[in-house]
């Protein structure tokens, strides 16, 4: 039986991208501008915009990263300020606010959604702005593709009138109450990571309400160039618009986005059968029909007491069989590098870093694999 290791998100080719890079080299548009930049953000603009009043504008950025640095930038933060982030994600939602000096307040997560609670959201709030400081914006995640509860987090925000930047890096596809993720925040950010529902190798975007805001990003991302035949410079840029060439993979991606979503759905029901029985063994599901998640990751948690196993000896088990599997994201306000940033909580994201385990969910995965991490599975649970 083949064993090669099976990884928990791979990138997926659709077919078509090499047609459009092909098109870059044949045009020279070996740049981080062109054609297929232009076209990417039209498509992305066009599939946002499809579920939405609302009209949004587009900027193809080098990462994700780059793009929650330039949401924070265009809404002001500087070193004076605070702003609240969900404490369960990825580093890379919270590095951007010490790019700039200010301070990251860490906020819990709600067990239904495992993103930004907004009980403990508020409680943040109230309690900064007594310490006579209100935090200038709100970075709320959208983790594994589940939306985050929107209508209770938007409530809150809009109750305090601080911005929402929506990061929606894993989110690309899921939709709330019929509206696409991305389309919620003041500004909102994508990735095309190579792990990510589609890749560019690398890459992001910034979702923007209006075109000043966009062309600021393009502005900022493009070193700051002031309008002169000679190079002039009055504010700090920086050089994070995506290549041409990454631009023209984004193309073909976008071509297959919707059977990418509706794969790691399959793989989502696949666990789902998979674990019916089992006790002890939660999967995160949509908490009602308001949510639809693309399922970038499927998530469990392991409650040792009932299962009889832990997370870990589930997820040594499953290397021993050449199965990647991975905790899920460790809380910021647990990493020593944010040691001393507030904190607002109540335990939950610490329990399900505790408990909680990603299971290997790309959309290549075969039926030969689904057979492999079948069986390893079952071998594991009854040992
Ligand atoms: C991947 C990711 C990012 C960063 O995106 P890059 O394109 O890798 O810079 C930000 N936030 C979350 C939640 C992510 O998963």
């Amino acid at each position: 039986m083949n064993n090669e290791k099976i990884w928990l998100s791979s990138p997926h080719m659709g077919g078509t991208e090499l047609k459009y890079i092909n098109k870059a080299f044949e045009e020279n548009w070996i740049a981080p501008l062109g054609p297929n930049v232009t076209g990417f953000e039209e498509d992305i603009k066009k599939y946002l915009s499809s579920s939405s009043k609302d009209s949004f504008q587009v900027a193809a950025l080098s990462s994700g990263t780059a793009a929650l640095h330039l949401a924070l930038i265009i809404l002001g933060v500087t070193s004076e300020d605070e702003v609240l982030c969900q404490s369960m994600t990825f580093a890379a939602s919270a590095n951007p606010i010490k790019y700039l000096g200010a301070t990251p307040v860490f906020v819990d997560s709600e067990e239904e959604t495992l993103n930004i609670c907004p009980i403990q959201l508020e409680k943040a709030i109230k309690d900064r702005i007594s310490k006579g400081k209100k935090p200038k914006a709100i970075i709320a995640v959208h983790l594994y593709g589940m939306p985050y509860k929107v209508d209770e987090v938007h409530k809150v925000a809009k109750q305090y009138d601080i911005p929402v930047i929506e990061d929606s890096a894993e989110a690309l596809g899921s939709t709330f109450k019929g509206e696409k993720c991305g389309t919620f925040g003041d500004l909102a950010i994508l990735s095309f990571n190579g792990n990510k529902i589609i890749t560019t190798s690398g890459g992001g975007a910034l979702i923007a309400r209006n075109e000043d805001e966009k062309n600021k990003a393009v502005f900022l991302a493009t070193q700051a160039r002031d309008d002169a035949p000679h190079y002039q410079h009055s504010q700090i840029g920086y050089n994070y618009r995506l290549s041409n060439i990454s631009a023209g993979i984004g193309r073909g991606q976008m071509e297959v986005l919707d059977k990418r979503v509706h794969a790691r759905r399959e793989m989502f029901e696949f666990y789902v059968n998979l674990f019916r029985s089992v006790d002890g063994v939660r999967i995160f599901e949509e908490p009602n029909s308001d949510y639809f998640s693309n399922h970038w990751l499927t998530v469990i948690s392991v409650n040792e007491d009932v299962a009889g196993f832990s997370r870990e000896t589930l997820r040594e088990c499953l290397l021993g069989f050449n199965i990647e599997s991975r905790p899920l994201w460790k809380p910021m306000h647990m990493q020593p590098v944010f040691d001393g940033c507030p904190f607002y909580g109540t335990g939950v994201s610490e329990k399900m870093f505790e408990n909680g385990l990603c299971l290997p969910s790309g959309s290549n995965l075969t039926n030969e694999d689904r057979n492999r991490i079948k069986e390893a599975i079952q071998n594991c649970l009854n040992k």
